[in-house]
Order: structure tokens, then C-alpha cells, then sequence
């Protein structure tokens, strides 16, 4: 391990002024991507997991958190003296579901080696707003239909492994940190197999591809983990569950502030003088809105109820569009002529903010 300790906000990625909550969800996805159980056999992971637990486990606690802001790392004393309790690297539905039960939550039923899949699922900026259906394909261990799981060949049975005495795993102690390893000589099966099964090789699993249904709830927000119960790896014990992490594309002309969106919309310096009738995108439709006349670059309009569902509430949010004077680049000879009239006869008393700024100016210099 490192001797040189990264800063824990800069671990999480979050601010120094990340709020609990955001630590959380930052230390969430962190947890979910470096998980011993999704990178086996990678070690730079499993430091990552562990660097990242050791973090949150300091800014999640008020205390301590006062603490290391005060004095940093210094201030820590070393990981025993910092509270920091050697973490025991459980399966990822354990951690899920001891930090996030409340994002989680629920009670399951499930095998010890059934594990929890992950999967990234891509919906549009459109898709995330109204909600959708969508047909995804895991490729997920399932038992070998030849051997039914039993890894053993036709006619033969699997006998206890000797080296975990058919437990599966085995415990060790790696630095400060106990962890549970699958079993070497029997691959964490607690069983041995003198004749293997051809079509897994003995291993009783295979991949397989399963075709599921996902249903993203409006208002859904970037990064959302929604988890399909039941939906991850099958085993002969249990069924380990699916967490899918919903990311959101971007938008050609909107963006997203909670359930409100925004937008911008050029004009004319004419519309923008005489008012006028603008075309608005809105998540369903085009719609006409009125810029009244003498309406100034920059100002906002509400269009109420044509944001996003409020993500587990009631009602929607707002669209704001905000409008921009666009100023032409490029005239040709008849219309510099035109402004030219247009601005000789333009005094600078249909200009009421630049006189007003003019005789401020003229206050503090003369
Ligand atoms: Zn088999
Ligand atoms: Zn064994």
C-alpha cells in the first residue's frame, strides 16, 4: 500500500464542502466500480476499494471529518488510532446494503456465492424525462444445464474439498484488513470433481445471456442505480441482484436542473424591439411564445409544468427559456445604410440604461 496518503475528498472526487449525502453517493459509486467482486484478481482495484472505504468511512463521521479537515491526515494518527476499522471486503450486496439500505433497501433471500451484476444502461436526455421501457441483455453466470450446476461429468458426483473442508472460502489477513477468499483448490465450490463436466469444464456455471426488461421512472437523475432484484448471478444457492446505473445522454438544447429544464433561444434585435412570436422546443412539442416588445437580452421565461416529473413526488418542474439578443456579424451595404438612419435617429433617450450608466460615469469623472 502506498505510503503517500491521497487526500480523502480528492479519493471520492467530491468538494471540500460536499454535503453528506454527496459524500455518500460519490463513495456509492466508487464502491460499486472498484468492488473486489466485479475486478477479481485486480489489485490496484481492490487498493482503490480500500482507499475509498477508509475515506468515507473518515468524511462520513462529523467527528472525525472536523478532524482531518482541521489537521489532515496527520491528524488521523495512523489508521488503528483513527477508528478506522479493518474493512472485511463482503460481497457487494452487503456493502450496498449495509451503507444504502435506504437506496437499496429490502430484505433478500440469496445464496453466500451468488453475486450482484452491474450494468450501465444508456437512455437519452428524453427517455430519462418521460420515463421508459427498455430490452437490455445480461451476459450472466448461470448453472450448466448438462451437469445442472454440479461441474461433475454424466454419472459421476462432486466429493468435499479437503483444503476448506467444503466451506468455500478461506480467511486471510492481508495489511490491516481480513478478507475472505474463495477457496484455491476448489474454486470456492467446497467440492471437488474428479471427472469435469465438458461443457463448463467442471466450473457447473456458464455464461448466459438473458434478456430483460428495465423500467426507468421519470425524473430519473443521472447516475440513479436502480436494482432488479433476483436478476444477477444464478447459482445452485441463490440469485445475486442486478444494479443498473442509469447515464443520461446530453441534449442538443436543453439541460437539466432537477426537474426543471433550460434553454436558450436566440432573437432578433428587431423581434427583440418590436416583440414577437418565438418557436420553443419543450420535451413534447414545438410551442409559440410571445417576447414582448422591448424585451431584453438575457431575460428568462417560465413555461410552467413543462419540465420533468418530480422524481418520487408530485407535479413537474418548469422549462426557462432565456432569450439572446443575437447581434448580426456580417451586413451588407443597404443594411449598414439602414442602421446608420436607424441609429442617428435613435437618440440616447430610447436608450434609458445607457444614459442612466453615462451620467453615473460622468458623477465619478468630472
Ligand atoms: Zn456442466
Ligand atoms: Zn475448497
Amino acid at each position: 500500500m502506498a505510503t503517500i496518503k491521497r487526500d480523502y475528498y480528492e479519493v471520492l472526487s467530491v468538494e471540500r464542502t460536499a454535503t453528506g449525502d454527496e459524500i455518500k453517493r460519490a463513495y456509492r459509486k466508487k464502491a460499486i466500480e472498484f468492488h473486489p467482486d466485479r475486478n477479481p484478481d485486480n489489485p490496484e482495484a481492490e487498493d482503490s476499494f480500500k482507499e475509498c472505504s477508509e475515506a468515507y468511512t473518515i468524511l462520513s463521521d462529523a467527528d472525525k471529518r472536523t478532524r482531518y479537515d482541521r489537521l489532515g491526515h496527520e491528524g488521523m494518527g495512523g489508521p488503528g488510532a483513527a477508528g478506522f476499522d479493518p474493512v472485511d471486503l463482503g460481497s457487494m450486496a452487503e456493502i450496498l446494503e449495509g451503507l444504502f439500505g435506504d437506496v437499496i433497501g429490502g430484505r433478500r433471500r440469496r445464496g453466500r456465492n451468488a453475486r450482484d451484476l452491474a450494468y450501465d444502461l444508456d437512455i437519452s436526455f428524453v427517455e430519462a424525462a418521460t420515463g421508459v421501457e427498455k430490452d437490455i441483455t445480461v451476459t450472466r453466470p448461470a448453472p450448466c444445464d448438462t451437469c445442472s450446476g454440479s461441474g461433475a461429468a454424466a454419472g459421476t458426483t462432486p466429493t468435499t474439498c479437503e483444503a476448506c473442508r467444503g466451506r468455500g472460502t478461506v480467511r486471510q489477513q492481508r495489511g490491516f484488513f481480513s478478507t475472505a477468499r474463495p477457496c484455491t483448490s476448489c474454486n470456492g465450490s467446497g467440492k471437488k470433481i474428479d471427472k469435469p463436466c465438458k461443457p463448463c469444464r467442471g466450473a457447473g456455471m456458464v455464461p448466459k445471456d438473458v434478456e430483460l426488461t428495465v423500467r426507468i421512472p421519470a425524473g430519473v437523475e443521472n447516475g440513479a442505480v436502480r436494482t432488479v432484484r433476483g436478476e444477477g448471478e444464478q447459482t445452485a444457492e441463490g440469485k445475486g441482484d442486478l444494479h443498473v446505473t442509469v447515464r443520461i445522454a446530453d441534449h442538443p438544447l436543453f439541460t437539466r436542473e432537477g426537474a426543471d429544464i433550460h434553454c436558450m433561444v436566440p432573437i432578433s434585435f428587431p423581434q427583440a424591439v418590436l416583440g414577437a412570436q418565438v418557436e420553443v422546443p419543450t420535451l413534447e412539442a414545438k410551442v409559440k411564445m410571445k417576447v414582448p416588445p422591448g424585451t431584453q437580452s438575457g431575460r428568462t421565461f417560465r413555461l410552467r409544468g413543462k419540465g420533468i416529473p418530480v422524481f418520487g413526488g408530485a407535479g413537474k418542474g418548469d422549462q426557462l427559456v432565456q432569450v439572446m439578443v443575437e447581434v448580426p456579424e456580417k451586413i451588407n451595404r443597404t443594411q449598414r445604410k439602414l442602421i446608420e438612419e436607424l441609429a442617428a435617429e435613435m437618440g440616447i433617450e430610447t436608450h434609458p440604461q445607457q444614459s442612466s450608466f453615462l451620467e453615473k460615469l460622468k458623477a465619478l469623472f468630472d
